[in-house]
């Protein structure tokens, strides 16, 4: 897995291709940037809290001033740098580059994030969602950086998306595109309740938080084994201990994995129906540590399953299904990925390389 916060993994200015590009990914626990050569290998990377609380000016300011810092640590001068790009969670506006009220960020309802950080580093920014700067991220230099176009889901707490179609990310007209956790997937009147307040979403099925609510319902409900054990030990219950005693051969951790992997099987089939995509990558912190992990490749062999039993044909024979690669740097890599986009589009030059699948 991609690991930036490891010095030894950056590459040298030196090493690197011209020209260089600027990632910054706002988080509402923290803030990952790093700076990146024109085949994005990141020559230098930065992280540190993103302290939301101070308000949206202070987090705009330390996000701009991340620029300088980046490129002092690369060794490489502001003229070198051809893009800046920022993914913050949604939702936004794209096009004004305002943030909505956001869930976890109060105070940031409004603010006008983009130019923000344009002022505070000199440079113009590139503006995109979280998840689907990861899902470029991923594109460009991790799993999907074979395909010519990709589907993206982020597990963790909640469920997002992106969408990828040769170097045009799926954005919407309203900036709402690819909120792929809120599918509907339930219309039932029992349906469970999603945590944007609407029932039946993917979402209240499938994230870290609903396997968790539904570990504990069946607890409550007298539910034995290791995971009970372990629980009324003291163990906070959360996907990892899940996965654990999964791995230790409890039926209860395993049962509920793979239902949420049942579900997460069906909202693929979906998109998959929409989009037509060459492959469908997983990432986010739900992933249960990759297919070499018995959860991980269990997981995605229930979603697989799902896929083969539920899709088209052709779709279910020749649709990729894997995990992402780059981890929690996915994100900056894309938003950086991103800023290269808008620049080359700009020069005029195509945006992007010819990929095997031909799509551009
Ligand atoms: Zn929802």
């Amino acid at each position: 897995m991609h690991n930036a916060s490891d010095r030894s993994s950056w590459i040298s200015a030196a090493e690197a291709s011209r020209p260089f590009y600027v990632g910054l990914d706002l988080g509402g626990t923290n803030i990952k940037a790093g700076i990146v050569d024109d085949g994005g290998r990141t020559v230098a990377y930065h992280s540190e809290p993103s302290h939301v609380d101070r308000g949206p000016e202070d987090v705009a300011r330390r996000l701009g001033g991340m620029v300088s810092t980046l490129c002092d640590l690369a060794g490489v001068t502001s003229s070198e740098l051809a893009g800046v790009g920022l993914g913050t969670p949604g939702p936004q506006n794209l096009q004004t580059g305002v943030l909505y009220n956001t869930g976890n960020m109060p105070g940031f309802d409004g603010f006008p994030i983009r130019d923000r950080v344009a002022e505070h580093c000199g440079h113009q920014v590139t503006f995109a969602n979280d998840a689907t700067a990861a899902a470029y991220g991923e594109y460009w230099t991790g799993s999907g950086r074979h395909l010519s176009s990709m589907v993206f889901w982020t597990l963790g707490t909640g469920i997002g998306g992106g969408v990828i179609i040769g170097d045009a990310c799926l954005e919407g007209h309203h900036s709402h595109a690819t909120e792929n956790g809120h599918i509907i997937v339930d219309t039932s009147p029992e349906a469970r309740e999603c945590p944007c307040g609407q029932r039946g979403h993917l979402e209240a099925y499938a994230s870290a938080t609903s396997l968790v609510a539904m570990a504990k319902e069946q607890l409550a409900r007298g539910a034995t084994g290791l995971l009970a054990d372990r629980v009324a030990a003291g163990e906070t219950l959360t996907p990892v201990l899940m996965a654990d005693a999964a791995r230790q051969g409890d039926s209860l951790a395993m049962q509920l994995i793979l239902e949420a992997a049942r579900w997460m099987g069906i909202g693929t089939v979906n998109l998959m129906h929409i989009i037509d995509p060459e492959g469908v990558v997983f990432g986010g912190a739900m992933t249960f540590d990759g297919e070499g992990d018995p959860i991980g490749k269990a997981f995605l062999e229930r979603v697989r399953q799902e896929v083969r039993e539920q899709a088209f044909p052709v779709l279910a024979r020749e649709t990729t299904i894997q995990y992402a690669a780059l981890g929690g740097d996915a994100g900056y890599i894309g938003a950086a990925g991103l800023s290269r986009v808008a620049a080359r589009r700009k020069s005029g030059s195509t945006a992007a390389e010819p990929r095997p699948g031909g799509m551009l």
